[in-house]
């Protein structure tokens, strides 16, 4: 039997983390057992439900690599199946309608409350007769007896007793099937075998049995990963510095690095920390999965992605450039990344470095540029008038004329280099400035300095 897997998003926000690791764990599991990964987007929250998250949800997997097989599912599409099979339990008096009103049920609560002992509903309208004229839901007879099973695969045997769970509402008044009932009918229909998912689920799993029971259906397994937290132990967010997916993207995160770090959040194979994706596809397995809540360390994944950066070759680095750094002389630019990539997290890092280099003007300098150049010591300026008409241009020489002119006006070599930086390169920080300055050649480096110092 083909192995089929999913990812079941709601598109009411971005894809965070751990929906991307969901997704991940869903992907990788499919693609260890030459099966299928199926995406499913839960959109029947209409009110919250938006067009704009399903293709932020998308590009994000994109991005990452995760591609699904098959054409994406939309789950509001399947509501005339999803009502069916209510009206089949309906039919079959596995299900009932229930009439009861908000005040009605709310006084049930209240009773509750005030017995001290945990709410269900009462099930009062489970031998009610028939009333045509009244708003109802469905609620589905939850069996009075006897417990269900769970042989979860990574939390392991769970038995929870029938009587704890009350009869659930599987449609709402306005005739709109209930997230528990839509769901196992569309993992019907998808024919899913294996449910990986957060253990947030973990109570609704237990509804979802039955259901697969009540509707005969066969049931997939099911595995619930334990959640990640933040560094403090709270639920994670922002705080902890976790961002969605596609935030990482814009910050030019690498996407084999976010997938790698998200692997080992949770999961383990020995104490292998880097992954090939062709290794993760191999060795992944639910085993591998421990029992515990996993914490998002927002400076690992920043050394994850630098190291993977870091191990790019010149070609790779080449390759990730922007389109309009490919018109330059391919040899110049590749000169020109080996004398960023030092310094460089990411791509950007060597895009901003090569564009101050090709590009005749500055587009912006640095607030801290700006002020390191208007506090610049006056003796700067006599030194800088001096470079216009040094004789020779290079790294080597350049260096050697700074150095003799820090020595007789008595400054740090920092307090010449600094300012002229800020000026050629509209930063505080470059590769040496030395070679900054010679790679810029001197035309265009007096020019920039001629900006702010020379006149
Ligand atoms: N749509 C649900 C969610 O975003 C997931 C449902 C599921 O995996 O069964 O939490």
């Amino acid at each position: 039997m083909t192995t089929i897997t999913r990812f079941a998003p709601s598109p009411t926000g971005s894809l965070h983390l751990g929906g991307a690791r969901t997704a991940l764990f869903n992907w990788l599991y499919a693609k260890n057992n030459a099966g299928k990964f199926l995406l499913r987007i839960e959109d029947t929250d209409i009110e919250r439900s938006k067009a704009l998250y399903t293709k932020e949800i998308c590009d994000s997997l994109k991005w990452l690599k995760l591609d699904w097989d098959d054409t994406i599912f939309y789950q509001r599409r399947n509501v005339n199946e999803h009502l069916k099979f209510a009206n089949l339990l309906l039919h079959k008096d596995l299900a009932y309608k229930c009439y009861c009103t908000k005040d009605e049920l709310k006084k049930e609560k209240e009773d509750a409350i005030k017995k001290k002992i945990p709410y269900k509903y009462s099930g009062k309208c489970r031998s009610i007769k028939e009333d045509l004229k009244k708003k109802f839901v469905i609620r589905v007879k939850v069996p009075k007896s006897g417990h269900i099973e769970l042989s979860d695969k990574i939390q392991g045997m769970i038995k929870v007793k029938y009587n704890t769970i009350e009869d659930f509402i599987i449609v709402r008044s306005n005739n709109t099937p209930t997230y528990m009932l839509a769901v196992v009918v569309d993992d019907n229909t998808m024919k899913v075998t294996d449910i990986i998912r957060g253990d947030d689920h973990l109570t609704n799993t237990f509804k979802q049995i039955i259901l697969y029971n009540l509707l005969n259906f066969k049931k997939p397994n099911f595995a619930h990963i334990p959640l990640i937290y933040g560094s403090d132990g709270s639920k994670l967010s922002k705080r902890h510095g976790a961002q969605s997916v596609l935030n990482y993207k814009q910050e030019n995160m690498m996407p084999e690095a976010l997938n790698n770090y998200l692997l080992r959040l949770g999961w383990g194979y020995k104490d292998k920390e880097l992954f090939t994706r062709n290794e993760a596809i191999s060795l992944f397995n639910l085993k591998g999965i421990g029992k515990s809540p996993s914490r998002f360390d927002a400076i690992k994944l920043k050394n994850v992605n630098a190291n993977y950066f870091k191990n790019l070759t010149e070609e790779e680095l080449f390759n990730r450039l922007s389109e309009v750094f490919k018109s330059y002389d391919k040899i110049k630019i590749k000169q020109l990344i080996n004398v960023f990539k030092v310094r460089a997290e990411n791509i950007k890092d060597i895009e901003e470095g090569l564009e101050y280099i090709l590009n005749e003007d500055i587009a912006e300098y640095s607030a801290e540029a700006l002020s390191l150049i208007n506090n610049a010591n006056k003796q700067v300026f006599k030194t800088l008038i001096k470079m216009e008409s040094l004789k020779e241009w290079n790294a080597t020489f350049i260096e050697k004329f700074i150095k003799l002119e820090a020595k007789q006006k008595d400054l740090k070599v920092f307090d010449i280099a600094a300012p002229i930086r800020a000026a050629v390169t509209g930063k505080t920080f470059s590769p040496s400035i030395f070679l900054v300055l010679e790679l810029l050649g001197k035309k265009v480096s007096i020019k920039r300095l001629k900006k702010f110092f020379l006149e």
